[in-house]
């Protein structure tokens, strides 16, 4: 499969290094508050590059996925909040799982927290390979890295050499290109600060030390295969992340660099929480959308693109995915019989086209108008009477390679079999409206349809009876 590797500006073949096993990190949460919608559209293409490589390549996937659970903000957000910095963490950590599973990211192999004591050892034992190889300097208790010691720094950021003010330091974990300094390793103890002592004195790690420790200590060394987050981590985090990884151990940090652009508001506008436009994925769920619904408009976009959300593409996707399961609900009615049909060759060629796509860097918009166009192909075969039994075989099958990849029908699955309304509920209404129409009280059989469908359930009369689904 090919993708665009942020380090050479270019689509490259992907190959692992090692055999068949993929080494990946991801750059997971900042657990100090509910991941927004932005997050996980990062999260839910990540989930999908994991998914092509281990489906349709075959590989074997390696992912870390971290916790951010020390960093500047989580400090000071649960010193605000007046809680012991695990207490308050832990929090987010259970939500951001919960929001995992609705939205169909499914579980990476390891999920270490910064905290972690093996980590904050491989942390130290980074900042003290650094200081042997004369990458460091410390000014108050804390430790820094210098930067004119690493001729190459910049390389991922594309930095502009001329900018970097030699000798003058950073000490928050995020700033911007413009303040290109040496940044900090590990803060000396701060009043009211967490504080660790494992080897280089007492303080706490700065937030780019965690994820290169991690990602080399859980992925078995350098170079790891492939290291991804949003672009907004390009600079400082990564850039920095690549200094420390190699100048502790002077290989190579990661092969590849995979970016995610960033989830916008459709007015234009950034997602900030200063600007209070910051939705979660319990705003969208609150608001009466589906998290299938979400997953499907966060990969409709490819995800090189600045996408722009807006609460009408939550609807337009709904529809389409109820166009979608109605299509695989209609394959049950379809007769036993063995005619002859062309179905087995579009399946072919569908499938072909699908792989082609996601093996295209990530093209999901052009997987996703492959499977509409198979969705209708369907439709029109069983209109036409033109699918046999064996075809409706190799037409499922065929949806669950495309939902392999894509993840969206299997959520929606989980989604219908817990209905707004009790399953026992909405068969007894069912049964109840049968016996009103039996009675001739069509007044009566139409309240309780139209309660139901108010209800977010849909009855759907046929030859077999009433069926009914969510709307
Ligand atoms: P953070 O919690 O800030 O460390 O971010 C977690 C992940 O979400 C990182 O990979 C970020 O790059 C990514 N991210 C942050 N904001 C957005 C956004 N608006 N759109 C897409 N990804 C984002
Ligand atoms: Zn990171």
């Amino acid at each position: 499969m090919r993708f665009y590797n942020t380090l050479t500006r270019r689509e490259e073949q992907f190959v692992p290094l090692r055999g068949r096993q993929v080494r990946m990190y991801t750059c997971g949460l900042t657990v100090y508050a509910y991941g927004h919608i932005g997050n996980f559209r990062t999260f839910v293409c990540l989930d999908v590059l994991r998914r092509a490589l281990k489906y349709l390549e075959g590989y074997d996937v390696r992912q870390v996925m971290n916790y951010t659970d020390v960093d500047d903000r989580t400090i000071v957000e649960s010193s605000k909040a007046g809680l012991p910095l695990h207490e308050y963490t832990n929090r987010y950590i259970s939500a951001f799982q919960e929001d995992a599973v609705r939205l169909g990211l499914e579980p990476v192999e390891e999920t270490p927290r910064a905290t972690d004591e093996a980590n904050l050892r491989a942390m130290t034992g980074m900042i003290e390979a650094l200081e042997k190889n004369g990458h460091t300097y410390r000014s108050e208790g804390s430790i820094y890295f210098k930067i004119s010691t690493m001729p190459h720094y910049g390389q991922l950021a594309r930095l502009d050499h001329e900018g970097i003010k030699p000798g003058a330091r950073v000490d928050a974990d995020r700033y911007d290109k413009e303040d290109v300094r040496d940044f900090v390793l590990w803060k000396a103890t701060q009043p009211g600060e967490p504080t660790w002592d494992f080897g280089v004195g007492p303080g706490r790690p700065g937030w780019h030390i965690e994820c290169s420790a991690m990602a080399l200590r859980l992925l078995d060394g350098p170079p790891i295969d492939i290291h991804a987050g949003g672009v907004d981590l390009v600079f400082p985090h990564h850039e920095n992340e690549i200094a420390q990884s190699e100048g502790a151990t002077g290989t190579q940090f990661s092969r590849f660099w995979f970016h995610v652009e960033h989830l916008l508001l459709g007015e234009g506008g950034k997602m900030s929480k200063s600007l209070g436009n910051v939705f979660t994925v319990r705003d969208v769920l609150e608001k009466g959308f589906r998290a299938s619904a979400l997953r499907y408009v966060l990969l409709s976009v490819h995800y090189r693109k600045q996408l722009k959300f807006t609460w009408d593409s939550l609807s337009q996707a709904d529809e389409a995915l109820t166009r979608l399961m109605d299509c695989l609900v209609r394959l049950d009615t379809v007769p036993q019989s063995g005619v002859e049909t062309t179905v087995i060759e579009k399946v072919e060629v569908a499938r072909r086209e699908f792989s082609e796509m996601i093996k295209a860097d990530l093209n999901t918009p052009g997987a996703l108008g492959v499977m509409f166009e198979f969705v209708r192909m369907v439709n029109a075969a069983i209109d036409a009477g033109e699918i046999s039994s064996f075809d409706v075989t190799l037409v499922r099958e065929t949806f669950e390679y495309f939902d392999e990849v894509l993840g969206v029908i299997r959520i929606r699955r989980a989604e219908d079999a817990v209905p707004p309304v009790p399953v026992e509920e909405i068969e007894k209404l069912i049964g109840d409206r049968k016996a009103a129409r039996g009675n001739r009280d069509f007044t009566k059989a139409d309240r309780i349809r139209d309660e139901l469908a108010e209800r977010g359930i849909v009855l759907e009369d046929g030859p077999a009876g009433t069926r009914w689904k969510r709307k």
